[in-house]
C-alpha cells in the first residue's frame, strides 16, 4: 500500500471510530430514559393504588361515621317517640282520675240537695248565679214573667250557667191562675214562651205559686196537675223551706236553720228559697249554706232536671 492510500484510509477510519461512539453514547441514554420511564409509570401505578386503596379506607370512615350518625338519629327519634308515648300515657292517666271524681254517682252521696230560687229574675239574680259559680254549685231557678229588661236579661244567663230554669207561672197572682183551668192555661202558656224565647230552653219543669199543697185555689190543683201532665211537664215542690219568702228581716241563724231542719234523716232535700230582689238574707245566707254542706263531704248539689224523682205535696201528703 502506497502512502497516498494509507493517508486516505486512516482518513475514512476516523469518523467510523466517532459514529461508533455516538451511536453506543445514544443506546445508553436511550436505555437508561427507557429504564427511568418504565421505573416512573411503575411507581405512578404503585402510588395510584395506594390513592384508590386510601379513597377506599376514607369512604369506608366516612360510610361508618354517617351510619352511626344514622343510628343515633334513629336511636334519638326512638327516646323521643317513648318520651311523647309516656307524656300521653301521663295525661291519660290525669284525664281518668279527674273523670272519675266528676263522675262519682250522685247516689254515692248521702245526701242530694237541690237549691232552688222561686220569684226571679230580679236585680238579685246576678248576684246568686256569682255565688253559685264561686261554690261551683248548679241550682234551679223558677222563674215569673217580668217586664224590667234588665231583670228578663237574666234568663239566658241562668242556662248559660249551666242551671236549671224552671216556670213559676207568669203572673203569681193566686186569683188570676187558680181561677179555672183556662185562667192556667193563659198563663202557663205565657210564661213558657217567654223562657223559650229567652233562653231557647223547653222547660218541662213547673212550681205552683204557693206549691200544690196551697189552700188559695178555686180549684182542685189536681185539675192543673193533669193538665201539666199533658204537657209532659212535672211540678216540684221542696221539702225544706228556707223562709226566706215569708220574713224579710229573717236573720242568717234563722235561714240556716230552716233550710237544715231534719237535714240528717233526708236523702234528697229540696230547698225553697226565693230570688225576690230586695231580700238580703238569701245573699248573705247562702254561701255559709253551701259552705257547711261541702264540708261536710257526704252531700252534693244537683239542678233539678225531667230526671230527677220530685218531691210533690199532693202526691207525699207533706
Ligand atoms: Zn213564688
Amino acid at each position: 500500500m502506497s502512502k497516498k492510500e494509507q493517508t486516505v484510509k486512516k482518513k475514512k477510519d476516523t469518523p467510523s471510530g466517532w459514529s461508533v461512539a455516538l451511536i453506543l453514547s445514544f443506546m445508553v441514554v436511550l436505555f437508561a430514559l427507557i429504564y427511568l420511564g418504565a421505573e416512573y409509570m411503575a411507581l405512578r401505578q404503585e402510588s395510584r393504588t395506594e390513592i384508590n386503596a386510601l379513597n377506599a379506607q376514607i369512604s369506608e370512615k366516612e360510610r361508618e361515621v354517617s351510619e352511626l350518625k344514622e343510628q343515633e338519629r334513629i336511636r334519638q327519634e326512638e327516646e323521643k317517640k317513648r318520651q311523647e308515648e309516656l307524656a300521653a300515657l301521663e295525661k291519660e292517666k290525669e284525664e281518668e282520675q279527674q273523670e272519675q271524681v266528676v263522675a262519682k254517682d250522685p247516689s254515692e252521696y248521702k245526701h242530694r240537695v237541690y237549691l232552688t230560687f222561686d220569684d226571679g229574675p230580679s236585680l238579685n239574680t246576678q248576684k246568686i248565679l256569682d255565688i253559685l259559680d264561686q261554690y261551683d254549685v248548679k241550682a234551679t231557678f223558677f222563674v215569673l214573667g217580668r217586664e224590667l229588661e234588665a231583670e228578663l236579661k237574666m234568663l239566658p244567663e241562668i242556662t248559660k250557667r249551666g242551671h236549671s230554669i224552671g216556670m213559676h207561672s207568669f203572673s203569681h197572682k193566686y186569683s188570676d191562675i187558680y181561677r179555672s183551668l183556662n185562667t192556667f192555661k193563659v198563663d202557663y202558656i205565657k210564661i213558657r214562651d217567654l223562657i223559650y224565647e229567652r233562653t231557647g230552653v223547653e222547660s218541662k219543669l213547673y212550681r205552683f205559686p204557693g206549691g200544690s199543697s196551697n189552700q188559695v185555689s178555686n180549684l182542685d190543683m189536681q185539675v192543673f196537675i193533669d193538665y201539666l201532665g199533658e204537657q209532659g211537664v212535672t211540678y216540684f215542690d221542696w221539702n225544706a223551706d228556707s223562709g226566706d219568702g215569708a220574713n224579710g228581716n229573717l236573720s242568717i241563724t234563722a235561714f240556716l236553720m230552716n233550710c237544715l231542719e231534719d237535714f240528717e234523716r233526708k236523702s234528697d232535700v229540696v230547698i225553697l228559697m226565693h230570688d225576690g230582689g230586695a231580700d238580703n238574707t238569701t245573699l248573705q245566707g247562702l254561701p255559709v249554706l253551701i259552705a257547711a254542706l261541702q264540708a261536710r263531704g257526704d252531700t252534693v248539689f244537683l239542678p233539678i232536671t225531667e230526671d230527677t224523682v220530685p218531691i210533690q205535696h199532693m202526691k207525699d201528703g207533706n
